[in-house]
């Protein structure tokens, strides 16, 4: 079975590992600084806060941006659960707006909306989902005009740019996840970009018991900390990260090429201007065909993902909380809809060659 993912672990990775190993520095340490200053500098921001995961670089974010119980924050219900957990971890009120179904991203106008009749919004939590970033000159004149906090959900968009800029340099603060699936990984981590010197000091104390010099703690923190060893998995990947989103990109070119013109499946649109990094490739199949066709490439050889088969408000703890089916009517049918094929680096022309055969073959 062609799978869906393939942690590359090389030379580099190993040797970084072995001289953690053998520094004795296993928790955090000066590895962990150098891979926080080399992946801000990476994507242009002035700071990185390196922490334990993706969902933490949400939460934290969101502290960063001032965000507290009982304040509105308006995100996209499309995405993985943590996007919006991270908002009820705050104490704070997830508003859903819905996606533009060509993009699967928040869509501005409906986004305006929600803000002209929603009184005091503090943020606003976008997610460039698949690694396709959002429409940032109509989500930058929208915090012009509504004076929001912006926060970034680039956990699946490491390198992507909207006009030549990368993804997690537009907000007040943005979130990425290392997870041992996503583009670059350190098998459990997370990064929190800022440009905002103020933001960052106290993200850092967010991330490590709230501390503020070594034994005086002046506001509530968690230990939300990376360590060494998983920072240093993290310097070896940035290193390659570049010629891997390069290979993802090549994979959706062929496949876009070969698959255009079928028409049971819809291939992934990106608008001109935008750099997509393909953290998933994903197509739109009507609902009624999607388990068959499923079922269909799994006897041939190919795996396949569904992300995610229901917006989050339907998930059952979302349901208690209140939010009702009919929200979001693009989102729920998009769900409905979405199937992720494999495009990772690892695949090899073989690989690919065959995924569109057994495609063809439908
Ligand atoms: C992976 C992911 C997260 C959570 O990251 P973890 O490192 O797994 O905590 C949050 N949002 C999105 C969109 C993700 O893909």
């Amino acid at each position: 079975m062609i799978s869906m993912t393939y942690p590359i672990i090389g030379k580099r990775e190993r040797q970084c590992i072995k001289e953690v190993l053998d520094s004795r520095i296993l928790a955090s340490g000066k590895y962990v600084a150098q891979f926080e200053q080399s992946f801000a500098k990476y994507s242009g921001t002035r700071f990185g806060i390196a922490n334990a995961n993706g969902t933490t670089s949400l939460h934290t974010a969101l502290l960063m941006c001032g965000v507290k119980a009982e304040d509105k924050v308006v995100t996209t219900p499309f995405s993985f659960i943590a996007t919006s957990n991270s908002i009820l971890f705050c104490g704070a009120k997830p508003v859903f707006v819905d996606i533009d179904p060509k993009t699967f991203n928040i869509n501005p106008v409906e986004l305006e909306q929600i803000l002209r009749k929603e009184k005091n919004v503090k943020a606003v939590l976008i997610v460039h989902l698949y690694g396709l970033p959002c429409d940032m000159d109509a989500i930058l004149r929208l915090k012009k005009k509504y004076k929001f906090k912006l926060i970034e959900d680039s956990c699946q968009a490491h390198g992507a740019e909207f006009k030549s800029k990368k993804v997690g340099s537009f907000g007040d603060a943005s979130a990425f996840s290392f997870y041992a699936t996503k583009n670059m990984m350190t098998g459990e981590g997370g990064i929190i970009l800022t440009n905002d010197t103020r933001a960052n000091k106290f993200g850092r104390q967010i991330i490590n018991h709230g501390r503020n010099g070594h034994c005086t703690h002046t506001i509530l923190g968690y230990n939300y900390r990376l360590t060494n060893l998983a920072a240093a998995i993290g310097i070896a990947q940035l290193e390659q990260l570049e010629d891997w989103i390069a290979k993802r990109i090549a994979n959706a070119k062929k496949y876009n090429e070969a698959l255009k013109d079928l028409d049971f499946l819809q291939i992934p649109f990106v608008p001109k201007n935008y750099k997509h990094v393909f953290h998933q490739y994903t197509v739109r199949i009507a609902a009624k065909e999607k388990r068959k066709f499923i079922k269909y490439l799994a006897k041939n050889g190919v795996g396949s993902g569904i992300y995610y088969n229901s917006v989050i408000y339907k998930q059952p703890f979302y349901k208690q909380l209140g939010y009702r089916v009919g929200l979001c009517k693009n989102a729920e049918k998009i769900a409905r809809e979405v199937l992720s094929l494999p495009v990772h680096p690892s695949l090899t022309k073989t690989d690919t060659d065959k995924i569109i055969e057994v495609i063809k073959g439908y």
